[in-house]
C-alpha cells in the first residue's frame, strides 16, 4: 500500500484509486482541519460552539437514527414532537398541544416552510397576481425563498438613520398580493429586534381601513430563544393573533449543536394540508413536511436534552449571563476607541450581540483593519456593509455565546486596544476608502453561519 504523507500528497481531485489505513486517513483529514479558525473564538457566528459532554454523547449515540423513520424510531419522533409542543408553549400558541411544527436543518429550511405556507394560504384566499413578501434587511434565506419559489421580494430600504424595518414602512409596500410580512427578531446586521407589536398594529389598521389582511411571520432565528427568558415583556410571538408562524435556530441561542432549526405554526390550520405528505413506505403513515428527507435525529434529540436539562430557569440564568458578558464587552469597546454603539446587548432591544461603527470623521484605520488585527490573534469578528440603502456604511458586530467567559472577553479587549495602538502608530498605506476589501465577510449580506 502506498502511504501518503511526506512522500506523496493525499488524493485531491479524481476519485482516489487506492485505500489506506483509517489511522492515516484520519490523521490527514484531522491535520488539514487545523488550519480552520477556532470555532469558540468566532464571534461572527450566531451558532453554538460550546457543547457539554452529555450532549456530545447523545449526539454520538444517535447519529445513526434517521429522524424521518418515525415508525422505526418512535421515541426519536416523540422527542421531536415534545420539542414542538414545548416551543409552542414558550411562544404562547393558543393551544400548544394541538398546534403543528417540525424540526428542520436550521432556520433557513424553517423560513422556507413558513414562506411556502404563507404562499399557499394566500392562494387559498383567492390570490392570483404575483405574490410578494415585505421585509426589512433580512438574512439571505429570505432572498433564497423568494428566488427559489417565485415570490417578489419587497425589501424596504433603510431610510435616514434607521437600521430596521419600521411599522410606518408597511403601508406603502403592502398590497393584496402580499403573502406575508417577515419581521426579523434578532436582525443579522445589528442583532436588534424589529418592532413586531408595532407592525402587527399597523397591519391591523391597514385591514380595518378596508385593505388586505396580511399575516406576520417572525424570523426569530436567535431572538426566539432569548426574549422569552430575558425580556418577556417584549410582545413578538403568538400573543399577537396576526403572527401565524415562527422560525428559530435551535443551533443558535437554542444551544443545540449545529444542524437543527424549528418551524412552528400558530394553529394546525395555518399550515395548508397540501404541504403535508403522508409517507407510508417507512411503515405506518408518517406526515412529512420538510424540504429534505433523511437526516440524523441526533440534533433534535439533543435539543430535547437541552430543554429538560435547563428549563426556563436554566435558560434564563445562562442567557442573562451571556448578556452581561456582552455588555461588559460593549463598555470596554466604547472606552477603547472612536466607536459608536449601535446595539449594546440590551435584552429588550435585541440579542446578546454588540454592533458598532466608527464615529464620523477621519481615523487612521477602518473597521476592516480592526478585523484583520484581531484575526492575527485568532478572533473572528466580522466587518461588513449595511443593507440597502445604507450599503456605503460599514459596521462591525460580535455575537456573544455560551462558553465565552468574561476573562476571555478581557483578553479580547486587550487585543483590541493593542491592535488600535498598532494601527494608529503605523497608519495604513492602502487607501482608506477601500470599500469592502479585507476582513473576511465580502457579501452584501453578512454571513451568519
Ligand atoms: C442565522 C439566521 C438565519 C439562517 O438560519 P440557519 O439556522 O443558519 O439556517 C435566518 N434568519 C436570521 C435572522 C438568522 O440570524
Amino acid at each position: 500500500m502506498e502511504v501518503p504523507g511526506f512522500a506523496h500528497p493525499a488524493p485531491h481531485a479524481g476519485f482516489p484509486e487506492h485505500e489506506m489505513f483509517p489511522q492515516v486517513a484520519y490523521e490527514i483529514v484531522h491535520d488539514e482541519l487545523l488550519l480552520d479558525g477556532v470555532a469558540r473564538l468566532n464571534l461572527a457566528t450566531f451558532c453554538t460552539t460550546w457543547i457539554d459532554d452529555q450532549a456530545r454523547r447523545l449526539m454520538a449515540e444517535s447519529m445513526d437514527k434517521n429522524i424521518v423513520d418515525a415508525d422505526e424510531y418512535p421515541q426519536t419522533a416523540e422527542l421531536e414532537r415534545r420539542c414542538v409542543r414545548m416551543l409552542a408553549d414558550l411562544w404562547h400558541a393558543p393551544d400548544p398541544a394541538a398546534t403543528i411544527g417540525t424540526s428542520t436543518t436550521g432556520s433557513s429550511e424553517a423560513a422556507m416552510l413558513g414562506g411556502l405556507a404563507a404562499k399557499f394560504r394566500w392562494r387559498a384566499r383567492g390570490g392570483t397576481g404575483t405574490p410578494n413578501l415585505v421585509c426589512g434587511p433580512v438574512q439571505v434565506c429570505w432572498e433564497k425563498f423568494c428566488r427559489y419559489f417565485d415570490v417578489e421580494m419587497r425589501q424596504v430600504p433603510l431610510r435616514g438613520d434607521r437600521y430596521l424595518l419600521h411599522p410606518d414602512d408597511l403601508r406603502e409596500h403592502c398590497d393584496e398580493n402580499t403573502i406575508v410580512v417577515v419581521a426579523t427578531f434578532g436582525q443579522t446586521y445589528t442583532g436588534l429586534y424589529e418592532d413586531v407589536a408595532g407592525m402587527s398594529a399597523e397591519l391591523d389598521r391597514i385591514h380595518d381601513a378596508g385593505g388586505p389582511d396580511i399575516p406576520l411571520h417572525i424570523d426569530g432565528a436567535s431572538g426566539a430563544f432569548l426574549s422569552p427568558f430575558c425580556s418577556p415583556e417584549v410582545v413578538w410571538d403568538f400573543r399577537l393573533p396576526r403572527v401565524k408562524s415562527i422560525n428559530a435556530s435551535g443551533h443558535k441561542t437554542g444551544l443545540a449543536p449545529l444542524g437543527v432549526g424549528w418551524a412552528i405554526w400558530r394553529e394546525a390550520a395555518d399550515l395548508p394540508r397540501e404541504l403535508i405528505f403522508d409517507v407510508d413506505y417507512l411503515g405506518g403513515h408518517i406526515p412529512n413536511f420538510n424540504l429534505n428527507f433523511s437526516r440524523s435525529g441526533s440534533q433534535a434529540i439533543t435539543q430535547y436534552y437541552d430543554f429538560i436539562r435547563l428549563g426556563r430557569t436554566g435558560y434564563t440564568r445562562l442567557q442573562n449571563a451571556i448578556y452581561e458578558v456582552a455588555q461588559h464587552f460593549a463598555r470596554g469597546l466604547a472606552a477603547a476607541g472612536p466607536f459608536e454603539l449601535i446595539h449594546a446587548a440590551e435584552p429588550t432591544k435585541g440579542i446578546h450581540a454588540v454592533a458598532w461603527r466608527l464615529t464620523p470623521g477621519a481615523h487612521p484605520y477602518n473597521l476592516y483593519d480592526i478585523a484583520d488585527r484581531l484575526r492575527t490573534r485568532g478572533w473572528l469578528i466580522a466587518a461588513y456593509p449595511l443593507a440597502p440603502d445604507r450599503e456605503n456604511e460599514t459596521i462591525m458586530r460580535a455575537v456573544f455565546r455560551h462558553g465565552l467567559t468574561i476573562d476571555m472577553v478581557d483578553l479580547l479587549l486587550a487585543d483590541l486596544r493593542r491592535g488600535l495602538t498598532l494601527l494608529t502608530e503605523n497608519p495604513r498605506r492602502l487607501p482608506l476608502d477601500r470599500a469592502h476589501g479585507g476582513g473576511f465577510t465580502h457579501n452584501a449580506t453578512p454571513e451568519t453561519p
